[in-house]
């Protein structure tokens, strides 16, 4: 957990969650740790803005239902499932015109309440999302940054057929290349500075997985020199951004799931608006349309997101998990847990 305001985790005993009469209580078989857990971990800027400790850390996961709160009637006990880690209002203007995603009242289960890194998790029961019986429980607690994966490569974007950049082969990256392939792309380039990572981009599926100095060539190539249809952008990183707009073709689509860590500059004129471009900003997943997506997209076994996973660690190897993210080497991390 985040026990007091400053750099670190301590493991603690903590009393289990009480559950409200529309929530369920959750036993944590596997969570998956990310860059968010850093910055919390780190006690960065962003994390001294946003948290409130004590709390408990995590946010995705997948484990079994051990009890269920009075009002709750679609989920029981022994259910085997994962949850959506933004709790919205659904009341507000997003929730009612089906962008909960965007709810401005969201609150976030290991950043703004207590997570997941527990054995147990007290969630609402509209969050819960049941698992098919071929799908373990490691792969259910990375549906978060799955789904953020899915929902950057499938909101509004035509893939079938389509020549595909992603920048950034973190997980997150990986897992879009691997959609792409599934989805039927026909041309998918990935870039990164990281070897590893290029290496990790080519085993799910990547045509072509290269250095961003090599990009423009490759895409050129693959392109007859138009540009890509779609770059999924998911670095954040400034220089990766300018590439994505120069790399796609005139009036094709750019995502942006990639958080830049300050302000930059755009030329929005020679960048965007005389390309004829479309750019789309990606927060969390789609309720429910991405977990839908992934749910089938499992179910057809078209998707495979496990060779991503690359690191896995008791809730008492915490600080190793967060090295092994801190290091660039790994993949996914995730936690096994109970
Ligand atoms: P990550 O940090 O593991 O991956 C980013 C990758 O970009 C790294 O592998 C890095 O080597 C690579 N990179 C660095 N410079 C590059 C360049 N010039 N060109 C291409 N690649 C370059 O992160 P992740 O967990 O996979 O997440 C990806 C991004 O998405 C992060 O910025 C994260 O903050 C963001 N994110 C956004 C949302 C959202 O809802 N919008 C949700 C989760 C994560
Ligand atoms: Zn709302």
């Amino acid at each position: 957990m985040k026990e007091t305001a400053g750099p670190g985790f301590a493991l603690r005993e903590v009393p289990e969650p009480r559950i409200r009469d529309d929530e369920v209580l959750i036993q944590v078989r596997r969570a998956g740790v990310c860059g968010t857990d850093v910055h919390i971990h780190e006690w960065d800027e962003w994390a001294q803005g946003r948290c409130r400790p004590p709390f408990v850390v995590g946010h995705e996961f997948a484990g079994d239902v051990v009890q269920v709160g009075a009002l709750v009637q679609d989920v029981q006990v022994g259910d085997r499932v994962t949850a959506e880690g933004h709790i919205v209002d659904g009341r507000c203007l997003l929730c009612r015109t089906g962008n909960a995603h965007v709810c401005p009242h969201t609150k976030i289960i290991g950043v703004d309440r207590d997570g997941c890194f527990a054995e147990y998790i007290a969630m609402p029961a509209t969050n819960v999302w049941h698992l098919d019986d071929g799908v373990p429980y490691e792969v259910g607690g990375i549906m978060d940054p799955m789904g953020n994966a899915f929902h950057t490569a499938l909101t509004h974007t035509e893939v079938p057929g389509a020549t595909v950049l992603v920048t950034g082969c973190g997980p997150i990256g990986c897992f879009a290349v691997g959609i792409a392939r599934a989805a039927g792309a026909s041309r998918v380039v990935a870039s990164d500075v990281n070897p590893r990572r290029l290496e990790l981009a080519r085993r799910m599926g990547a045509h072509e997985a290269v250095h961003p100095s090599e990009a423009a060539d490759v895409v050129a190539r693959a392109t007859g020199g138009y540009g890509v249809d779609l770059v999924l952008e998911m670095s954040g990183v400034p220089s990766a951004i300018h590439q994505a707009f120069a790399l796609v073709r005139v009036g094709g689509r750019v995502q942006m799931l990639g958080i830049p860590a300050k302000p930059m500059e755009v030329n929005f004129a020679s960048e965007v608006i005389f390309k004829g471009i479309t750019v789309y900003g990606v927060v969390g997943r789609r309720m429910y349309d991405t977990w839908h997506q992934m749910t089938r997209f499992l179910r057809s076994g078209a998707f495979d997101p496990t060779p991503v996973i690359t690191h896995r660690f008791p809730l008492e190897g915490f600080a190793d998990a967060i090295q092994a993210i801190k290091s660039g080497e790994a993949g996914k991390v995730v936690f096994e847990v109970g």
